[in-house]
Parts: C-alpha cells; sequence; structure tokens
C-alpha cells in the first residue's frame, strides 16, 4: 500500500511537486521522444502466491506505450481455480466472487499474446511476471527491460526502489487502484519512460561503459542502455573518463590555534557541563529533550576547541541527530563562530575506495549484483555524489554484499599507500585530513568503537569525548565489531586472487612478461602457476565446510527456516556434539589451504617490492598482494576462531535462511560478548574526560545500568536535569489479549487504532513491533478510517521516512501515521502535531537472540537485572521523548497486558514523565481519551 495512497489528489500532487523538484523535460525529452517511436508493452500481474510453481495467476494488466505516450490498455482478471488467499484480497481488493464468470488462464493468454505481439515488455521485478508466464510458454524469447534494475542504476542516491517510491519520486499519479495489475502496468510504463530520459542525460562514454560491463550477464537492464547507444550513435563521446573529477584533493587548512577572544555563550550552560570541561571529569549527563535547542554540551564543546586548540569527539546513535547536526545545529554555531571547524567521519565500510573501484572497472563484474552495484557507483560519481557523501544508497544483502569490493574496509588500506596509489585523491583519505584539523570531529558510535583499537585509525588523537545518545553505544560498538562470513562472501574474496589468466595473479603475470628477465620471470611464474594452483582447490573445500555446517544445523534441530532466520548459537557444548566432526574434518582441509596461501600471497609480496626497486614492476601490484595476504590470514584466523571456538570474547552463531529466489543461505556470526570490555580498554582510560549524555540514560533513578553496560569507571560522575510534568493520559487496556494469541490480539490492536484514531480525529502515531505486525493490519485499518475521512500514512510500503512525514504534515488533522518502532525514535513533531500514540509492545529484546541471551548469562536474574532495564531504556527512548515533547495535552495506549499483569510495569511507567494512568477495558479508551484531550478529565 502506498503511504499517501488517501490523500486528496491534488493534495498529493503538490506535495510531490514540492518535495521532488522535477526536472523540466528539456534535451532528454526531445532525445526521449525519438528514442521512443518504438513500441513497448508494460505488464502486471497479480497471483495467488509468491513462488511461479505453485501459485496462480489471477489478474492481468499491459499497457502499450508509443512515443511514452499511453495508447491503449488490456486488462482481465483470470480464475485461478482455486481460493483466492485471504491476505491476497487484503492486498489486491481482488475477493473470490469476483472470480464469477472471469475467465480461465488458457482463454486468457491468446489474447494477452496478441496484444504483446513482438513489443518489448518492461516491468517493475519483470522475472517475477515472465516466471508465470514462461511456464505457460508465453514470451519466452521477448525482450525485457525491468524498471527496479534501471532505477537503481540510474537513481544512485534513492532510498527506495519500489514502484510506489518511484512514482513518488517522478510524481507519477497512480491511475487506477494500488495493487490493480493495470495501474501498476501505466505506472511501470511510466516509469521506464522517466528513467529512459535519465539514461539518455548521462555522459554517453558512461552508458557506453555500463552497457560493455553488462552485456556478458543477463541483466534486466541492458536492453536499455544498449539502446541508449544505439539512440546516441552519432553523438561524438567525450574521451575523459566521466568520473575523473569525482574524488577531490584533499583540502588545506591551518592548523588549529587558541584563540583568546570568543562571543559570549548563547546560553548559560548546565553547571555539571562546565566543570566536566574545566575538571576533566567523566560524567552521566541525562538531559531533557528539548527539540527547538541545540543539545547542551555542543557550544562548549566548540568553545573549549577553539579556546585550547584541542579538539573534541562527538559522537551520535542515529541517523536523525546526525541530520540536525549537520543542517542545523552546526551551521548555527558556525555563524556564531566563524573559525570553528567541524568534520564529520564515517566508517571504513561506508567510504568508497577509488582504488578498488578502477580494479572492478577493469575487471567487470561477476555477477548482476556486482554489476548493479557498479554501475550504480559510476553513476553516483558522475553526478558528484562522492563530495556529499562517502558512499550511493545501497539496498539490500545482496548489494551490501558486492559494496564490500568497493569499500574501503581493506585490510591492506593504509595513509601510505593511498598517497602512493591516489595521490591522496581518497574520499577517506580528504575526510580524515580534515579531521585532524578540526576543532569537532563528529562521527557515529560504531565509527568510534571500530576505530579506537585499530593500527591505522581515522580518528586523530583526542583525549575529550562527548557520546551523545549514550543508551545505543552497546548496540552500535556491537555491530562495528559483527562479523558475517557466508560462502558467496568468501568466494568472491577468493576470486580477487584469480589464476594465470584472471585477476591479481593474471595481472602479476602479464606484468612481470613485459618487465623482468628471463630468470627472475621463469621464477615468477612458476610461484604464480603453484599458488594459482592451489587457490584453485579452496572453494570446493569452502563448499565442502558450508554443506557439513549445514548438516550439523539439520541434525541439531527441527525446525525449518522460513521467513525468520533460524539461528543456532554455536557454543563449546554444540562442538562437541558427534554431529560437529564433520564441520570439524572440513575445516581441517580447508585450513592447511587458507594458510599456505597466506604464506605464499606475503612471500610474493615481499619479493614484488623488490621487483618493485629493481625491474620498475608496478607497485601497486605489491600492494595488491599484499592486501590479498592479508585477507586471506584474516579469512583463516576468522574461520579458525570461529570453527575451534578460540575466542572466548565473542559470541558466535549460525544463522540459515530462505531468501526468495535465492535458496537457502547459511551466514557465520561473531560479535564481541562484552563490548563494554573493549570500551574500557581502548577508550575511556585514554581519555581525559567524557560526558556521557542523552535523553534516556537512567533506568528509574539509577544511572547504574548503563554505566555497567558500557564500561564507565567508577568515579563517574552522574547527573540529571530534571523532567517536567507533561500534560500525557496513559490508557492501560485491561483486556488485551497475550501477542502470542495470534489473530485475536492482531483484531484487537486492529480495533484498538481505529478507535483512537476516530476518537482523536487523527494526528495518531501508531507504533508496531514490527514490519510483519505492521503488513498484517494496515491493509484493514486503512480500510476502516477511509469511511471516516481519515488519512492513512503507512510505513510498510516502503514508503520513506521523510515522505511519510510530509505526508503527515501535509494533512494536519486527520492524518494517522503507522510505523515500526525504532524508525521514530528520534524523529521531532512539533507541537500540536501529534494527539495521541499508541505502542503495540514493550520493547523487551527478542528472547532467542544469541547476543541477547549469551549476556543475559552474566547476570543472576538475566530477566530482572538485564532483560527489564534493557527494554526500559528503548521505552524511554521511544515514548518517553514523545510525551516530553509535546506542551499540549497527550494520549499514549499501550497495548501490553503485561503492563497490567506484570511487577515490572511500575518500571517501564516510572521512568516516563510524571503523567495521568487509567487502566479500563479498552471498551472506555474512546470517551476516557476524549475527556482528557478535552480538558474534562484532571
Ligand atoms: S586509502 Fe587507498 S586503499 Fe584505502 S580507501 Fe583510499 S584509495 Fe582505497
Amino acid at each position: 500500500m502506498l503511504g499517501l495512497q488517501f490523500l486528496p489528489q491534488s493534495r498529493l500532487h503538490a506535495i510531490l511537486r514540492r518535495k521532488f523538484k522535477l526536472q523540466p523535460r528539456s534535451r532528454s525529452a526531445r532525445i526521449g521522444r525519438v528514442v521512443m517511436r518504438g513500441i513497448f508493452v508494460a505488464l502486471d500481474l497479480e497471483t495467488t502466491g509468491l513462488d511461479a510453481a505453485d501459485a496462480h495467476i489471477i489478474e492481468i494488466g499491459a499497457a502499450k506505450f508509443r512515443d511514452g505516450a499511453l495508447i491503449e490498455t488490456y486488462r482481465t482478471l483470470v480464475n485461478p481455480m482455486v481460493t483466492i488467499p485471504a491476505h491476497v484480497t487484503d492486498i489486491t481488493g481482488i475477493r473470490n466472487e469476483d472470480m464469477i464468470g472471469a475467465p480461465k488462464l488458457a482463454d486468457v493468454l491468446p489474447r494477452l499474446q496478441a496484444f504483446v505481439g513482438d513489443s518489448v515488455l518492461v516491468g517493475h521485478n519483470i522475472e517475477f511476471d515472465l516466471r508465470f508466464l514462461n511456464k505457460h510458454k508465453l514470451f519466452t524469447e521477448h525482450k525485457a527491460a525491468d524498471t527496479y534494475e534501471l532505477a537503481s542504476v540510474l537513481l544512485p542516491k534513492a532510498s527506495r526502489y519500489n514502484l510506489n517510491a518511484l512514482m513518488q519520486h517522478f510524481n507519477i499519479a497512480p491511475e487506477g487502484d494500488y495493487h490493480r495489475a493495470l495501474t501498476d502496468a501505466i505506472a511501470s510504463g511510466r516509469l521506464y519512460y522517466a528513467l529512459w530520459q535519465k539514461l539518455l542525460s548521462l555522459p554517453l562514454s558512461l552508458v557506453r561503459e555500463i552497457a560493455q560491463l553488462a552485456a556478458p550477464l543477463a541483466w534486466r537492464g541492458t536492453l536499455p542502455f544498449e539502446a541508449a547507444l544505439h539512440e546516441r550513435a552519432t553523438e561524438a563521446a567525450a574521451h575523459d573518463d566521466p568520473i575523473s573529477g569525482a574524488f577531490q584533493a584533499a583540502l588545506e587548512q591551518p592548523p588549529l590555534l587558541p584563540l583568546a577572544t570568543l562571543p559570549p555563550l548563547a546560553a548559560e550552560p548546565a553547571a555539571p557541563l562546565l566543570s566536566a570541561f574545566e575538571s576533566a571529569q567523566f560524567l552521566m549527563y541525562e538531559f531533557a529533550p528539548n527539540p527547538s535547542d541545540a543539545p547542551p554540551y555542543l557550544e562548549l564543546a566548540a568553545r573549549w576547541a577553539l579556546q585550547q586548540a584541542e579538539p573534541v569527539v562527538i559522537t551520535y546513535g542515529s541517523e536523525a541527530l546526525r541530520q540536525r547536526l549537520q543542517e542545523r545545529d552546526l551551521p548555527a554555531l558556525r555563524a556564531r563562530y566563524p573559525a570553528l571547524r567541524a568534520q564529520f567521519l564515517h566508517r571504513r565500510a561506508a567510504y568508497l575506495c577509488p582504488s578498488r573501484l578502477q580494479t572492478l572497472r577493469r575487471q567487470g563484474a561477476q555477477n548482476i549484483d556486482e554489476l548493479r552495484l557498479l554501475a550504480k557507483t559510476l553513476v553516483w560519481l558522475a553526478e558528484g555524489g562522492a563530495v556529499s557523501a562517502p558512499q550511493p544508497s545501497i539496498r539490500g544483502s545482496a548489494e551490501y554484499s558486492a559494496w564490500e569490493q568497493l569499500s574501503a574496509e581493506a585490510e591492506s588500506c593504509t595513509a601510505d599507500r593511498c598517497q602512493s596509489q591516489m595521490g591522496g585523491r581518497c574520499p577517506m583519505q580528504r575526510d580524515r585530513q580534515l579531521a585532524a584539523q578540526a576543532h569537532l570531529i563528529l562521527a557515529d558510535h560504531g565509527t568510534l568503537a571500530a576505530e579506537i583499537h585499530g593500527h591505522d585509525p581515522l580518528l586523530p588523537p583526542f583525549t575529550r569525548l562527548i557520546v551523545d545518545e549514550a543508551n545505543l553505544l552497546e548496540d552500535l560498538a556491537t555491530e562495528s565489531q559483527h562479523k558475517r562470513l557466508d560462502a558467496a562472501r568468501l568466494r568472491r574474496q577468493l576470486a580477487e586472487i584469480g589464476d594465470v589468466q584472471h585477476a591479481l595473479i593474471g595481472d602479476i603475470l602479464a606484468e612481470a612478461a613485459g618487465k623482468l628477465p628471463p630468470k627472475p620471470e621463469a621464477s615468477l611464474t612458476h610461484f604464480c602457476n603453484s599458488l594459482a594452483q592451489a587457490a584453485v582447490h579452496v572453494p570446493y573445500h569452502l563448499d565442502n565446510l558450508f554443506r557439513a555446517l549445514q548438516a550439523f544445523i539439520e541434525a541439531t534441530t527441527d525446525a525449518q527456516p522460513s521467513e525468520f532466520a533460524l539461528t543456532i548459537r554455536l557454543t563449546e557444548t554444540m562442538r562437541n556434539k558427534a554431529a560437529f566432526d564433520q564441520v570439524r574434518a572440513a575445516w581441517s582441509i580447508l585450513g592447511q589451504f587458507t594458510q599456505s596461501l597466506s604464506n605464499a600471497l606475503a612471500q610474493l609480496a615481499k619479493q614484488l617490492v623488490i621487483y618493485h626497486e629493481k625491474y620498475a614492476l608496478s607497485r601497486q601490484l605489491a600492494f595488491r598482494t599484499q592486501g590479498a595476504a592479508q585477507m586471506m590470514r584474516h579469512l583463516h584466523d576468522s574461520l579458525e576462531a570461529y570453527l575451534n571456538g578460540t575466542r572466548s570474547e565473542a559470541v558466535l552463531w549460525l544463522e540459515l535462511s530462505a531468501e526468495p529466489n535465492r535458496g537457502r543461505r547459511l551466514t557465520l556470526h561473531s560479535a564481541p560478548l562484552q563490548p563494554s570490555n573493549l570500551l574500557a580498554a581502548h577508550l575511556w582510560r585514554k581519555l581525559k574526560m567524557a560526558i556521557i549524555t542523552g535523553t534516556a540514560l537512567r533506568v528509574g533513578e539509577d544511572f547504574g545500568y548503563l554505566r555497567e553496560r558500557l564500561g564507565l569507571p567508577e568515579h563517574t560522575l552522574t547527573c540529571s536535569e530534571a523532567s517536567q510534568a507533561r500534560q500525557a493520559l496513559i490508557f492501560l487496556p485491561t483486556d488485551a489479549p497475550e501477542p502470542s494469541e495470534g489473530e485475536r490480539y492482531t483484531r484487537y490492536l486492529e480495533r484498538a487504532v481505529i478507535e483512537l484514531a476516530v476518537t482523536t480525529q487523527g494526528r495518531l502515531l501508531a507504533l508496531f513491533s514490527s514490519f510483519t505486525q505492521l503488513r498484517q493490519s494496515a491493509q484493514t485499518i486503512a480500510a476502516r478510517l477511509r469511511l471516516g475521512n481519515l488519512v492513512t500514512l503507512d510505513q510498510s510500503d516502503g514508503s520513506s521516512q521523510d515522505a511519510l512525514l510530509e505526508g503527515f504534515r501535509a494533512v494536519g488533522k486527520g492524518a494517522v501515521l503507522l510505523g515500526v518502532r525504532g524508525a521514530w525514535d528520534e524523529v521531532t513533531f512539533d507541537e500540536e502535531e501529534l494527539q495521541a500514540v499508541l505502542l503495540t509492545r514493550l520493547p523487551f529484546a527478542v528472547p532467542n537472540d544469541p547476543l541477547f541471551i549469551a549476556r543475559g548469562e552474566s547476570y543472576e536474574n538475566a530477566f530482572q537485572h538485564y532483560a527489564v532495564p534493557l527494554a526500559v531504556l528503548r521505552f524511554r527512548q521511544t515514548v518517553g521523548r514523545l510525551l516530553e515533547r509535546q506542551r499540549k495535552r497527550i494520549a499514549l495506549v499501550i497495548l501490553d497486558k503485561r503492563m497490567i499483569s506484570r511487577d515490572y510495569a511500575q518500571t517501564f511507567l516510572d521512568s516516563l514523565p510524571p503523567s495521568q494512568i487509567v487502566r479500563a477495558p479498552l471498551e472506555q479508551m474512546a470517551a476516557t481519551v476524549r475527556s482528557w484531550l478535552e480538558g474534562a478529565l484532571t
């Protein structure tokens, strides 16, 4: 369902026009008209399920376009001869009774075939539709283009690539009901035309490069690129590399110098914060949320850094805070302190490595995921993306996995190497250089945690640190050290070594052939041959190892991976099971290969340095070989630690997931057991001052839980700003079913959201515990609210948070926002924007999360001393902030029976600002909330 679907059309268009600022149809539209003189047919199917093997078509929509204009449509229901599942009816609105008199597929297909003829087919995820039709021998030879693939490359900064989000991006209005075949077919056709115009505006040499990269692969975006090349055949291509200007040289700045005179402080600083700076203290400081003000430490930090010429590092936990700091608070601060220099740093994995990019461009992509990512990166660079962000938008695990080949998170990535290879034109090195000259250095918690113990840290030396949103530090420090290994990723790493004709070894031999005298060349060739022969065996043994691991999972559990991944914690007890013997045997063979290869590559790298000095062999080859040796060493050590359990400070687990179209995927995970140890050893003890701050640090009145989780020193001081009483009503239904009661709970939840929305007449934020839960209920809720002229904005369709928020604000009274908890924690709602918040469940950790279980084992009473405080902090982060930010009356409804029945409920209530609490059956909710909002209840 589209998030803005119930907005009046005129209003929706006004929002979208304002938001997306469409380009005028100029040159590209003119070219587009010429190119699109051919006919194409956009196609969409509605089906009873996702798998073409056993699902059935229930509706076909096809739209014929010429010159980008819609000229003819075809639409039919198709009787599937089976019952249509309820969830399909919920999504499409197609009911079983609609099939009375509808034609069967055999009658429909000839008509569809006649309509399409030999036209090119276009669709969003066209592969899905073609699978259903190819099954009936239809369109098996037709050329097809996929708008998802095309958009993924041509819109490198888009946050979503689903059809609805792309329609919003191009201001394409739906022509009919959502999730109906013809509506989606027409939308896909219009989207294709919009993308085609974008494609025609790219530099010709870039179009050519992507078409060449795509040629060996069966990619559904190839056709438009080839057509664009054909269309522009007479255009002269510039000889320059289209991305040559994308990497800016590092900017020189004068060194830091103390500033004698500063303007007076804008506001009186809090005494504990001032004292922390002046007396070099460790302080936990909880402040009351105030969305209109900058964080209370910011100006103090800037003054300190300016006066003392000593940098202050500030870290944050959320994207929302980064955005506020970057776009609002720092510009305001710079206006007062023009000499102030602030620099953001990101995780290494977020930066594009220009050197690796060149290698991949030269070698070409191995598969479609790599190709899509590479092409997207090239378009992003050609559009100047690297200047404003370290990486393009990356969606989905396959693209993330491919990004690893391009990112700067390489073991061998050093300033020295960069200087010699890239002349310093590396975005990561540029930011690092600027950070070394900045007063304030800003980074997320993950970057801080990843950099504090590395051998070549991005962060310059610092002794003063401010950690905002400190309740998120443990999670993000964990994530930064969370390692994932899967067979596909490992195979890709191994492919970088190559053979005598390809990749690293191929490049070494090719270069040596022209530069080395015969004897050293023969010796190098012999060595490389042996190395390549050994490398060729590794994928085979790697597959054996992963097969053995999968067999081990199957032998130790009856569960099947379904929509949710199956996880098994790998403990000593598990390793001692007989079923693990096969794993050990497979590793003992593979481990010999990985160890020998790592040693051989290290030896080769040393030799290449000598050949570089003696015979001017490329130095880059030595660096690449060094990198490959380190990669192999790292791979060996990781698997050794994982399979023989040599890292006691890590939590290890196996995850088996079943992904649509990709089959089963086995991943090995490793994450730190206690990030507090890492923080204590590598961070706190090196600092003079640390301010650990945020709006949710205490559980009740106690800072102890978070202090312990973060490993803060004993002498850390604590302080919290007084929380002001808010005009909040907390309604706790006494008759809520347990969430485990499935359908009964879902119906109850839907009733509660609908009644609350009707009572408040909108201005409601309902936070679901998961996307699955939201998807189950969103359609029902939206349909009912539409009858009451209330507008539903729903996160489950992939609409971006910005678009949803803008729609919510544009509608104002009458808007209901359905979101997933966590995603909205940091969003600032203005006064009067919300009248009510509904929370579906208390935010307890998932009980079978291996990290949660492993960490809980260090507590005598894990539930009371770990699970509850953890959930209370998350609860404060979510609803506490929403209540604190409102100065008008607001109602909070919590649909969790535990708030009535469990002792710990009071701990949750105590963590909120003083509020009016009412416990009553749901049927009293509407009257109670109405009285409260009208001021009748006090
Ligand atoms: S320093 Fe060199 S190897 Fe590292 S990211 Fe930059 S260009 Fe790549």
